[in-house]
């Protein structure tokens, strides 16, 4: 240590860094203060006080970002994404390795600030929004309205709260119309944010194909890509070329694994034909989280046991997500940039996957989540790496520092 080189609060010691917006792909340190990314290098000394976490044998990435979740809960409403079918976040969000989470429409532009109270403001997972171009959100009573649907209020919504509200999504319509589409694009025009499309029934007058062909603007996002409503594979089982055509004109194709929307006959002949998901993502709810889904980790190791390389998951998981919405600043361990971070086990053997029509895929390896830090504390610490062993502690009481966290001690 030398004289005048900074103590950092938490170091990550020995692990192998992927971050993809970085070019990084090799053994690294990462070393936090004062809730930032303060330096990756091959060798970090803690300096006094620091907190020196040995993560040889991990991987060490930026937190992931979920950009496809339902975590508007709480309201009490039955049946509905804006109530009983979300899930409050930190309980599936952390361990899991994901610190970022967007909630894909379930409150709309008129009940957005009670979910950003009630569910936003309260919790230790980062919530991003896509709000619902219906008033009221989803809701069973009102998503097939069409007076719910008013671009003007939706871009007034999303304008009066930027650093939260991140794009606007339609769902779950089944009317022949393409109004909903049409109405999300107009506000995501004026907000100058994405819309995130959840296509709902599937109906002749209005062919997704003319939805990513034409109806969706460069960056606007498919999400639930591997449906088996998605029109993918020809006679023949080759993929579709209006869909790399749509991918190369801008459209982004998301996961969106949730409880309907994923099959691996669609998925696996894709990923082999290099139709690849931008972004992973798993629409994460109360139907979805004890199904095939199961959470974010889960779902990517899909994708690693279907062929994608390592690097690339992390990308679809991280950079890729964040960049979608417009937050360039997420994802990533850039210096200077919020302390988000994962530490993974590659873990080798013989799992299972299962999809959403209840099919299985068996797999060779599978993402564990070890620690996760979410604004440079410890918010999630699987087999206790951070703590010392009580046998060498004495008469111990309360371990750990509010400084790097936030399990034990919360300030
Ligand atoms: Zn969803």
């Amino acid at each position: 240590m030398l004289q005048g080189q900074p103590s950092y609060d938490l170091v990550l010691k020995g692990g192998h860094v992927i971050d993809p917006k970085n070019g990084i792909d090799a053994v690294r340190d990462v070393a936090i203060k004062d809730h930032k990314i303060a330096e990756v290098a091959e060798h970090i000394q803690g300096g006094p006080g620091a907190k020196v976490v040995d993560v040889s044998g991990f991987y060490v990435t930026p937190g992931l970002v979920d950009i496809h979740v339902h975590v508007y809960a709480g309201t009490g409403e039955r049946h509905a994404y804006a109530g009983d079918h979300s899930v409050y976040p930190d309980g599936f969000t952390l361990r899991s390795g994901v610190t970022t989470g967007v909630d894909a429409g379930s409150s709309g532009w008129r009940n957005f600030p009670d979910f950003k109270d009630r569910v936003i403001d309260r919790s230790i997972t980062r919530i991003l929004a896509f709000i619902n171009i219906v008033g009221s959100g989803m809701r069973p009573k009102y998503e097939q309205s069409l007076s719910e649907m008013d671009a003007q209020a939706a871009a007034a919504q999303a304008l009066k709260y930027p650093q939260v509200i991140v794009g606007i999504k339609t769902a779950h319509y089944d009317g022949p119309e393409w109004t909903p589409v049409e109405r999300a694009v107009e506000a995501g025009t004026i907000a100058n944010i994405p819309v995130m499309v959840d296509f709902g029934t599937f109906r002749p007058e209005r062919p997704y194909e003319e939805l990513v062909s034409s109806k969706l603007r460069p960056g606007d996002i498919s999400t639930h890509m591997y449906l088996d409503d998605v029109p993918m594979l020809d006679a023949q089982g080759k993929v579709r070329p209006y869909l790399f055509a749509a991918k190369k004109r801008g459209v982004i194709f998301d996961v969106g694994h949730g409880g309907g929307s994923f099959i691996f006959r669609q998925a696996a002949p894709a990923i082999q034909q290099r139709f690849v998901p931008d972004s992973i993502s798993t629409d994460l709810h109360s139907d979805s989280m004890n199904a095939g889904m199961k959470d974010m980790l889960n779902v990517m190791s899909k994708f690693l046991n279907l062929g994608v390389s390592l690097a690339d998951v992390i990308r679809m998981s991280t950079s890729n997500p964040a960049h979608e919405i417009k937050h360039d600043e997420l994802g990533n361990l850039s210096v200077g940039s919020d302390a988000d971070v994962a530490v993974l086990h590659l873990e080798k053997g013989h799992f299972g996957f299962v999809d959403t029509y209840g099919a299985r895929m068996a797999g060779d390896e599978k993402l564990i989540c070890e620690l996760t830090v979410r604004d440079g504390r410890v918010v999630w610490d699987l087999n206790g790496i951070t703590r010392e062993d009580w046998t060498g502690l004495g008469r111990y009481h309360t371990q750990g520092s509010a400084v790097w966290d936030r399990t034990i001690i919360d300030p």
